[in-house]
């Protein structure tokens, strides 16, 4: 048997959370489409397929990466594809123009390249505002100065949408703060918007008119600290499974791990799952983070070493070498694991290493070519 380890990506789950997003989006009352938000290799999932798996759906597609929005156009996808943080220099700038990507605009020195670069068609543009992000985009002291220069470039522009990124859609703080910001920023355009997250989808849905950009709730993870994906309506795209490689007897005083972080303060079995840090799990997961193992719930004792990681099977007799273990996903929730270790399932995610082989789930009767660049 190989090393046990695997990662499942259950397609259907991803189609389902994408429709998901639609119908919420939907109650804006005036929603033109929905982007997939697909940077960083879909959160971890893999682009080739999570965009083959949403290509008959998904309105568009959006991530930074543009070498990534260049192979999904050599794939055969003919969305608009969206780069969220624009073209970084003149020649990504005509590999935009020659593939059909839509670059965000975040700085005025980007206009005039537009102006300057001679590109054989009209480019649409993502002309980003910053509301209170402070992170990217346009502030409102530099309105008058955008819509001057804006004014200039609109020759060499087939389309301008106005984008803002909310930072505390998740929390209490809402978008109000910033919607406020964002109209009195654009008073006089009548130009087409995108505004909400995930977040804002699922808690504002009047933001989601336009152009929604849903990322982490299309993977069936919850932005919410205190709400969980399965009560919004949502599946886990992936779940990490490994299994029980070895199961020892640990008397009390007996240390686990390295540095003996934990001690037993019983007699307790101990098992030791095939799943490391080098895998994507978080080294920093304290003892106590949730596990699966043979369905039922246990919690890691010890460090998180590289390769390994061990959980106290004291509470599941039923559980010994060979038993399944779900690190997260069906079952186990991603966020409530990352809560553990201090972080967020965009983390979790985005970490799972490439060495960790995947098995695609949920994507039946479909083939690749079927699901293929179709529009
Ligand atoms: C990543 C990103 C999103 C998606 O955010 P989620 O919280 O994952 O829904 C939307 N818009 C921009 C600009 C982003 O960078």
């Amino acid at each position: 048997m190989p090393r046990p380890i695997q990662a499942h990506i259950d397609l259907s789950a991803l189609r389902h959370n994408y429709e998901v997003a639609r119908a919420c989006a939907a109650r804006s009352g005036g929603l033109s489409g929905v982007w997939a938000v697909v940077k960083a290799d879909a959160y971890g999932h893999g682009l080739p397929r999570v965009a083959g798996a949403l290509a008959d759906v998904a309105d568009g597609f959006a991530l930074l990466e543009i070498d990534a929005a260049v192979a999904l156009r050599e794939a055969g996808f003919r969305q608009p594809i969206l780069l969220l943080e624009g073209f970084f220099d003149r020649r990504e700038l005509h590999v935009c123009a020659e593939f059909g990507l839509t670059p965000a605009v975040h700085r005025l020195d980007q206009l005039r390249v537009i102006r300057d670069a001679a590109l054989p068609a009209r480019l649409p543009i993502y002309l980003k505002l910053n509301t209170g992000m402070n992170r990217l985009g346009f502030g409102p002291e530099e309105m008058p100065a955008v819509r001057r220069e804006l004014a200039e470039t609109e020759p060499f522009l087939s389309s301008v949408t106005l984008m803002t990124h909310f930072a505390t859609a998740d929390d209490e703080r809402g978008v109000a703060w910033q919607l406020e910001r964002f109209r009195r920023m654009c008073s006089g355009w009548n130009l087409p918007v995108s505004l909400a997250n995930s977040a804002a989808i699922l808690r504002h849905p009047e933001t989601a008119n336009g152009w929604a950009r849903p990322g982490l709730l299309l993977y069936g993870a919850s932005p919410f600290a205190d709400e969980d994906a399965g009560s919004l309506g949502l599946r886990p795209v992936m779940t990490l499974k490994s299994r029980v490689l070895a199961a020892r007897e640990v008397k009390p005083g007996e240390r686990v791990g390295y540095g003996g972080a934990f001690e037993a303060s019983r007699p307790m079995r101990v098992g030791v799952v095939a799943c490391g840090y080098a895998d994507g799990y978080p080294r920093h997961a304290p003892s106590g983070t949730p596990v699966l193992v043979a369905g039922a719930r246990a919690a890691t004792v010890g460090r998180v070493s590289m390769d390994m990681l061990a959980c106290d099977l004291t509470g599941v007799p039923q559980a010994g070498v060979g038993s399944e273990v779900v690190l997260w996903g069906e079952g186990l929730s991603a966020d409530e694991v990352a809560a553990a270790a201090g972080t967020l399932s965009y983390e979790l995610f985005c970490a799972l290493a490439r060495r960790v082989p995947v098995v695609e789930t949920g994507g039946e009767g479909r083939t690749r070519d079927e699901t293929r660049g179709a529009v």
